[in-house]
């Protein structure tokens, strides 16, 4: 069989291996970027030896055993919980909000008073969503869910998707919870980390394999061959020249900056949903613990995404969305071989590990058969 893998990024990787690995099969994978890796690409500045996640953060997290020892073939980690800011009325206090956040925000006295009311209703260590929280039958509940969803996630959702208040559905917005816990790490998942020597290193190695070649800098369009399967990781609208109409995406704008001294901030992101037009900043070199009298931050702005222009991040998630996609995916089910993969193939957000999981399904279900 000869089988074409459309993009280097991490689904198109881990496909590649798993043909090359359990079925002894060829596959070429391509990519019109001049790296692989795609959306996970990191690479080491020159001037710097600072690690700089070029397309935004990279947090690895997982609860998944199989995806973990999966990818720990191809790496060694660098055992890190992530930690995060915001900023409040100026204030750099813990995020996800939790018990730390009350004290780093309010008085002593208020904030025991919210501290006792949260754990004496709700339990400690339980994750309790600001809309439910608003329901409490107690003012200072209320007040306290307010407070978090106006300052925390209402502005941030408005910079970050482009919408008005009006536009925000708060039933979505609001599930976000607050965290009965002292517990500052960001995620909760039972395996974290950060590839030691890198994604881009990580994903090379997962490419490492006599049965693989990989040709950077060409485009499908430009593949005259004929092929047994195609594996297309990139945007299902575009395969098909955009005959239904444009899936829309939110992009983003990294604005990368080396800095003459040696931290800018406290932990690796802080984000800032009241002030400016972006949403958060990166600090790079806390991710592997690189030491340097100099750092490198990124200050990440929302945008629109426009062909052509700039790169497709989130897929809009909504009904309109989902039924367009829907007219695609029936299209290329008519052509035998084609399938398409990874979060822009699926034209869903994957975290990583979701995106492996999902290529160790698609592998079994469709392929391994
Ligand atoms: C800002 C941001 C932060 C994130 N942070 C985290 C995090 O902290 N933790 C986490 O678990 N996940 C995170 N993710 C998710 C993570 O980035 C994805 O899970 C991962 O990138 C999915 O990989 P993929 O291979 O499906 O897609 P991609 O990485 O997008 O790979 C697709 C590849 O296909 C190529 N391609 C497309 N069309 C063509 C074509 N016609 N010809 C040739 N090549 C083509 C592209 O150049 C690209 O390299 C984040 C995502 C974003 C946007």
């Amino acid at each position: 069989m000869k089988n074409l893998v459309v993009g280097a990024g991490l689904s198109g990787a881990v496909l590649a291996n798993l043909l090359a690995t359990i079925l002894d099969e060829k596959v070429l994978v391509i990519d019109r970027k001049n790296h692989i890796a795609g959306n996970i690409y990191d690479y080491k500045d020159e001037n710097t030896n600072i690690t700089v996640h070029k397309y935004g953060p990279h947090s690895f997290h997982t609860n998944n055993g199989k995806v973990w020892n999966y990818l720990s073939k191809y790496t060694k980690w660098h055992y890190l919980f992530l930690k995060t800011n915001v900023i409040i009325e100026g204030n750099c206090v813990t995020v996800p909000f939790n018990l730390t956040t009350l004290h780093q925000l309010f008085s002593q006295n208020l904030a025991n008073k919210f501290e006792e009311k949260l754990i004496s209703k709700y339990g400690y260590g339980v994750k309790i969503p600001i809309l439910k929280l608003k329901e409490a039958d107690d003012e200072d509940l209320k007040f306290l869910a307010k407070y978090v969803y106006e300052n925390v996630f209402e502005k941030y959702t408005m910079k970050q998707w482009g919408l008005k208040p009006e536009e925000i559905d708060e039933s979505v917005t609001a599930r976000v919870p607050i965290y009965i816990s002292y517990d500052n790490r960001y995620f909760q998942d039972k395996y974290q980390g950060i590839p030691i020597n890198g994604y881009t290193k990580m994903v090379e190695n997962i490419l490492n394999h006599p049965n693989i070649e990989v040709l950077l800098n060409t485009d499908y369009k430009s593949i005259n061959e004929k092929f047994d399967r195609v594996f297309y990781s990139g945007a299902i609208d575009e395969y098909f020249d955009y005959k239904f109409g444009e899936l829309p995406y939110r992009s983003l704008n990294f604005d990368i900056q080396t800095l003459n001294k040696e931290y800018y901030q406290k932990t690796a992101v802080t984000n800032y949903p009241n002030n400016y037009d972006f949403t958060r900043i990166t600090e790079h070199k806390y991710f592997l613990d690189e030491k340097s009298d100099k750092t490198i931050i990124s200050v990440e702005y929302p945008e629109k995404f426009e062909l052509g222009k700039n790169d497709r991040y989130y897929p809009i998630s909504n009904p309109r969305n989902h039924d367009l996609y829907d007219r695609y995916k029936k299209e290329a089910e008519k052509t035998p071989g084609l399938y398409f993969i990874g979060r822009l193939g699926d034209y869903k957000y994957y975290n990583m590990d979701l995106a492996v999981e999902r290529i160790f399904e698609f592998f079994e279900k469709e392929i391994n058969k």
